[in-house]
């Protein structure tokens, strides 16, 4: 018989009823290190004193109204956005699913808006992931998301990532927007360098293609700057955000330049929740703690010890680990043991990680991580790798 859940996930037999910081507790008295963060989601800890003000201060005075009306919270969100960012313009939503669909949606109405009503093609990468929808599974292609969901809407098409040339071979006339994470996540935490990102923009500002940087995980301070993308100095036309903004509420954000976003005007586009008072409740806040320069200095401070430490940690058990590669406290682990035991080698030592592709362990710690929880993380991840040695 089905289980009363729909059975899409495999979950792992943890049951976790609190948390604080870095720190998960399962029902069984527990405790875990949380490495993970629920996938980059829980970017401030977890039961963060400063977001749980937030929201419960929100919730005692109104939870919901329509974008029918005004939302002073969310006005005030959109501005901190635009202030840090390349954009000019923000639309939110609940998940980086609606971000990317959105995404999607505004570069070709871009083009609509134009008269080339035929230039709709969307480049994607090998590897991408831009979440569940189905524009979204079918820019990422892959067998193992589309196999089975009927004819995949037109005009996606996927290059290998890293590769300059593929870009120039596969935009023609026909395309209307490249689509890309400035750090691989699913696909196994693969950075692009600041090089790629620049051929990128140059590809586009030729072709007069849209750039749309996917940065639901690897944004908001992740990887030691506010956005992934600036450590390259090259900027998007469009990018989405989510995962980290909510810091455990959903919360989604596309935002844009007014030229790319020209097309989305009055009655283009519409959500129920999106942006709602509670969500940007949180989001100011969030956005509050982390974009500041004395917070980021932080996060690349921590981001050099954990990296630093897990460079030991790899040279110690050479048969368990790899390499690590990643950028800021969005790092992965390559593993020479499958990773899938890694993982679960961690639960049995207390230590929370996340699989990836290529047989990578991702370590998206909050990045409020302390250097003592850093620490006990090394410590965890080495006797997992012991137990499997
Ligand atoms: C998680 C993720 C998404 C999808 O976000 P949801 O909130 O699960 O819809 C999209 N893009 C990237 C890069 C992601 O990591």
């Amino acid at each position: 018989m089905i289980s009363s859940v729909l059975p899409t996930y495999a979950r792992a037999p943890l049951n976790f009823i609190k948390g604080e910081g870095c720190w998960l507790e399962s029902a069984d008295g527990r405790r875990y290190l949380d490495l993970g963060s629920g996938i980059a989601v829980t970017l401030l800890g977890h039961a963060n004193p400063v977001l749980t003000e937030a929201l419960t201060e929100q919730a005692g005075k109104l939870w919901h109204v329509s974008n029918l009306y005004e939302i002073p919270g969310q006005q005030e969100l959109a501005d901190r956005l635009v202030a840090a960012s390349f954009a000019d313009t923000v639309f939110f939503t609940n998940s980086g699913t609606e971000a990317a669909e959105l995404a999607i949606k505004m570069a070709r109405k871009y083009w609509y808006d134009k008269g080339e009503v035929s230039r709709f093609g969307i480049i994607a990468f090998e590897g991408c992931f831009h979440g569940r929808s189905t524009a979204a599974i079918a820019a990422s292609g892959a067998e193992k998301m589309v196999k089975g969901f009927g004819p995949m809407p037109e005009g996606f098409s996927q290059v290998p990532f890293g590769d300059l040339d593929a870009v120039r071979a596969a935009v023609t006339d026909q395309t209307a927007a490249i689509i890309i994470e400035p750090v691989q996540g699913e696909g196994g935490i693969l950075p692009t360098d600041d090089a790629y990102l620049k051929g990128l923009r140059e590809i586009c500002d030729a072709t007069g293609t849209l750039l749309i940087f996917d940065e639901v995980q690897c944004g908001m301070g992740r990887t030691g700057k506010l956005f992934a993308h600036e450590w390259s100095c090259v900027t998007p036309d469009i990018m989405m955000v989510a995962k980290g903004i909510g810091g455990g509420f959903p919360l989604g954000a596309v935002l844009a330049t007014e030229t790319a976003a020209a097309g989305m005007g009055l009655g283009t586009h519409g959500s129920t929740y999106g942006g709602n008072p509670l969500a940007c409740a949180v989001g100011n806040a969030v956005m509050k703690e982390v974009a500041n320069d004395a917070f980021l200095a932080e996060v690349n401070r921590k981001a050099g010890l954990l990296r630093q430490k897990l460079e030991g940690l790899i040279a110690e058990f050479p048969d368990v680990f790899d390499s690590v590669r990643g950028a800021g406290l969005m790092l992965g682990i390559k593993c020479k043991a499958v990773n899938a035991d890694v993982v679960k080698a961690g639960y049995e030592a207390g230590v929370i990680t996340v699989p990836a592709g290529d047989n990578v362990i991702r370590l998206l710690p909050a990045l409020t991580v302390t250097e003592a929880d850093i620490e006990e993380g090394i410590t965890r991840l080495a006797a997992a790798a012991r137990s499997l040695a």
